[in-house]
């Protein structure tokens, strides 16, 4: 069977490359060697984190590995054919618990039967997708388009501290020609919903993001704070949701010791704002998320609000095991994709 190499320096050069490659490597038997892991990263190699996602993917097919230690750079994976089951997984730090299960779930997907996939680490991590943004954006796009799961937040994970839990049931992929990902009209009616989790902090920090989400341009309904009591140590961080009809895009900014309360609301709102203005129908993190999706079923389309680089990135890793091939054009302040079948 053909080997896949890939250049983990390339692009984005970050941890993204690493996933994508594996669940592609899963999917399509095919072997993997990446070199330079995480090279554009200031602690390159592979992190706990990383390290958990290939012993996932290696556990689900049975796959062989050399290269899986802290630090590496190179990888060599030889997959086999996956098998669903129940799987656990523990990071064993504050990595994004969902970035696993990311990981792992295109394949899980393509299985004949249900898994359950649980996960123990960040829940909430900044530079990640927290559990809310899997459950409430992520899932639901791709539940359109006939890859079902549900998820449950058992116990949350801050930064540094870790020790979160999110479950994951997934059900074999229900495929169907006259379903693709089709997400290019931005809604013209959103409701704006916020949500500020603290944990082991002081009321008044909830407070000030509160009041000042209210007093933000955006016209924000409600705000709701969870106060977090099960977490191993503290954490803290602000979202807007967008709501309408059919979707929820949740936005997330996080708190840290010595980050001014201002500057997490500011960050949050600039991100809605950018979407809002855009025209876009589907977020800059969910447009790279969704990209795997679009190309198993390779058709589909989607209209973003940024060109990020995490998203290229995964358009060229995707077209090195996949045979298909992307379109992006620009219309004013939007980008639109699409995926199509190669026929070369
Ligand atoms: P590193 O590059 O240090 O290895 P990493 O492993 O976290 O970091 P990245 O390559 O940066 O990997 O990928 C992060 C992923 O998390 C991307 O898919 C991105 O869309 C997603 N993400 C980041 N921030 C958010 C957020 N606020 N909401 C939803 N998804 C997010």
């Amino acid at each position: 069977m053909e080997t896949v190499f890939i250049d983990g320096s390339t692009g984005e050069g970050g941890g993204q490359i690493l996933r994508t490659s594996l669940a592609l490597s899963c999917i399509t038997g095919k072997s993997l060697h990446i070199e330079n892991i995480r090279a554009a990263r200031r602690n390159p190699g592979l992190a706990k984190q990383h390290l958990s996602c290939v012993r996932a993917v290696c556990e689900i097919c049975s796959g062989q590995c050399r290269g899986a230690a802290l630090r590496s750079g190179t990888l060599d994976f030889h997959p086999a054919p996956v098998q669903s089951g129940d799987f656990r997984f523990d990071i064993g730090s504050a990595g994004s618990a969902s970035l696993v299960i990311q990981t792992v779930l295109p394949a899980l997907f393509l299985a004949d039967k249900p898994s359950a996939v649980t996960v123990t680490g960040g829940t909430h991590n900044p530079l990640a997708p927290p559990f809310d943004f899997l459950s409430e954006t992520f899932l639901p796009a791709i539940e359109a388009v006939g890859f079902r799961g549900s998820c449950k937040l058992i116990k949350h994970g801050f930064y540094p501290a870790g020790g979160g839990k999110i479950t994951f049931n997934v059900q074999p992929w229900q495929k169907s020609t006259d379903r693709v990902i089709k997400l290019c009209e931005s809604s013209e009616q959103f409701q704006i919903h916020a949500r500020i989790y603290t944990a082991k902090l002081p009321p008044h920090i909830a407070q000030r993001q509160r009041k000042l989400l209210l007093q933000s341009g955006l016209n924000i309904r409600n705000v709701e704070h969870i106060e977090v009591t099960d977490s191993d140590g503290p954490g803290n961080c602000a979202m807007i949701r967008l709501c309408d009809s059919s979707r929820t895009t949740v936005f997330t900014a996080f708190g840290m010791r010595g980050k001014p309360s201002q500057q997490v609301v500011s960050e949050v709102v600039n991100l809605a704002e950018n979407f809002l203005t855009s025209g876009a129908a589907i977020d800059r993190f969910l447009a790279d998320q969704l990209l795997i999706y679009m190309a198993i079923s390779k058709a589909g389309s989607y209209t973003t609000n940024e060109l990020s680089s995490h998203l290229q990135t995964n358009m060229e890793v995707i077209k090195k095991f996949l045979p298909v091939n992307f379109r992006v054009e620009q219309q004013k302040q939007a980008y639109t994709i699409s995926c199509l079948p190669r026929t070369n």
